[in-house]
């Protein structure tokens, strides 16, 4: 089935049940008004003379207009290309070009960036394929004015929500056509434009729906961006292939308003990055709120210790809760686990397989599959593989072998049971010495320090060992500590190579707006300031 469909008959089934809550714009949608509205903007978006496979962009925070986008482009076969709202003229330039947007969708201003004025400053020499922009008018950009581009609401005035063509269109789809372009979070280097199907993320959002045992009851808080699939395929499609409700806290991250939405409207479900959730859980007033109401919520994206996941389980309640791991060209999840499998493996591996997937962790260097335990690159097949980089056949080619095996870049280890560790990635790993550390190691252990809110652990050139270790630590607020500190935690516990050469304390950590760490911007940091 195509996106669309799938969705027209869970309103079928559920018409009146609450489908959306974006708390910062106050806005609320039942299963069937989401429907007549991005019925009316699929309309819309054809009166543009926008034609299946067409490219449109939405470069927004999380809000009502980005779930309607998501249907609507869905519905008329369009391909919505998600941009990350921290791209500035350049990165924005690129992304549009690159696959060539036809149309546009944005926040007029978020804070004291200025959406339009950077587009302004782009013009149409630079954007030359883009013919229409939209900006997002609600409560915050009620009052601007700019000529050359409209208002989104005078966009969606401008179609019918009982406009035949839209079924019409959407009768021609195929559940394999692309429908959605993704860039990487660009954690390793410059973002790569990843083409899904309707095929590939209804299905992976389906299935994670699945593991979390989402019903119509259920209510899940998004506090991750919907630019990125943890939003977008985590979030939204296994709320409406589960006729559950998609709850926005907000629409830049702020721990505050996660902790009040949830109270407010009763969340059942939390996602979030390890970051964010440490965020919740450390800020001053966490304990002021009632978070009763959650059972399930997914961490992802990044490695994610395991003493949070305990506090997470034992002060948020989230007894369910779950780590997945996948990357954006995987639809994005390949590994999970579900709500019934035993503590200990939820908060200490990413779970096993997901259903009609293929996992392998291979050797990178001959191909063969690693005995179980020893780890490996992960490689994995099945209906989540992207349909490929956007026009870029060699970068595809690269990452998918001739047997459909998407080779990941990440190194993990599967146990008896097919319980699967992320042990990092094969950029990170360091080798000192000829040891092979994986920083994740490192850090996991340094956590454990009481002063320790978060660190990161990189490996610099050094011309004795080849490399060494580096640790950017940020300590507990009203805390000090000292390198020694570190160095003597580390003593008769970890072997003494593992013990990082280099600590810094810093207040924080380069990251994408996905909350992930850019470790070889830590690395590029440390060669400057050591010459
Ligand atoms: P880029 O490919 O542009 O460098 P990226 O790989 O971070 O960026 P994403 O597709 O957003 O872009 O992230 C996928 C990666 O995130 C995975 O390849 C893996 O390294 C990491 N990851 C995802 N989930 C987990 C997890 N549960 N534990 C550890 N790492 C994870
Ligand atoms: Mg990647």
């Amino acid at each position: 089935q195509t996106i669309g469909d799938f969705f027209d008959a869970m309103v079928a089934r559920q018409p009146d049940a609450l489908a959306l809550v974006s708390r910062h714009e106050g806005r609320r949608f039942t299963y069937r008004e989401l429907q007549a509205e991005s019925n009316r903007l699929a309309s819309a978006l054809l009166n543009l003379g926008l034609a299946p496979g067409d490219r449109v962009g939405i470069w927004s925070h999380n809000n009502a207009p980005w779930v309607l986008m998501q249907i609507a482009t869905a519905k008329a076969g369009l391909i919505l290309v998600n941009i990350n709202p921290a791209y500035r003229t350049s990165e924005l330039e690129y992304a549009l070009n690159k696959v060539g947007c036809k149309a546009l969708v944005t926040m007029a201003r978020f804070k004291t960036s200025d959406y339009l004025g950077m587009l302004r400053e782009l013009g149409p020499q630079r954007l030359p394929q883009l013919r229409h922009t939209f900006w997002i008018d609600g409560k915050a950009a009620a009052d601007v004015q700019e000529p050359g581009m409209q208002r989104f609401s005078e966009l969606l005035a401008s179609g019918d929500a009982a406009d035949p063509r839209v079924a019409a269109t959407q009768k021609t789809l195929k559940a394999t056509d692309p429908i959605n372009i993704q860039f990487t979070s660009g954690t390793t280097g410059f973002p790569k434009g990843a083409t899904l199907t309707h095929r590939n993320i209804l299905n992976n959002g389906f299935f994670i729906g699945e593991c979390m045992k989402l019903t119509p009851a259920d209510r899940l808080c998004i506090p991750v961006p919907l630019y990125h699939c943890f939003g977008m395929v985590l979030g939204n499609l296994a709320c409406l292939t589960h006729g559950s409700a998609i709850v926005y806290p907000n629409d830049g991250f702020d721990p505050l308003t996660v902790l009040e939405t949830v109270q407010a409207e009763k969340c059942t479900g939390l996602h979030g990055v390890p970051t964010m959730f440490i965020a919740e859980l450390d800020h001053p007033r966490f304990k002021e709120f009632d978070l009763s109401t959650l059972r399930t919520g997914i961490m992802a994206g990044s490695p994610c210790p395991t003493e949070v996941m305990k506090r997470v389980v034992n002060e948020m309640h989230l007894s369910e809760i779950t780590i997945a791991y996948g990357m954006t060209e995987t639809s994005p999840v390949s590994c999970q686990s579900s709500t019934d499998t035993p503590l200990d493996k939820r908060v200490s591996t990413v779970g096993t397989v997901q259903p009609h997937l293929e996992i392998k962790i291979i050797d990178p260097e001959t191909g063969a599959i690693v005995p179980r335990g020893s780890s490996g690159e992960f490689c994995t097949r099945g209906y989540s593989v992207m349909h490929g980089y956007w026009e870029d056949e060699p970068k595809t080619r690269e990452a998918i072998d001739v047997e459909h095996w998407m080779h990941t870049g990440d190194l993990a280890t599967m146990d008896a049971e097919g319980y699967v560790n992320i042990v990092g990635r094969i950029k990170d790993l360091v080798i000192r010495g000829g040891e092979n550390i994986y920083p994740r190691e490192i850090e996991e252990f340094l956590y454990r320090h009481p002063k320790v809110q978060d660190v990161q652990v990189v490996g610099l050139p050094d011309r004795k060992y080849g490399e060494e270790l580096c640790a950017w630590i940020i300590v507990k607020p009203g805390q000090a500590a000292t390198e020694d500190e570190i160095r003597d935690f580390c003593k008769g516990q970890i072997a003494h190579y593992k013990v990082p050469r280099y600590i810094r304390f810093v207040t924080e950590f380069p990251m994408t707006v996905t909350g992930k760490i850019q470790k070889f911007k830590i690395r590029e940091a440390m060669a400057e300031q050591l010459g």
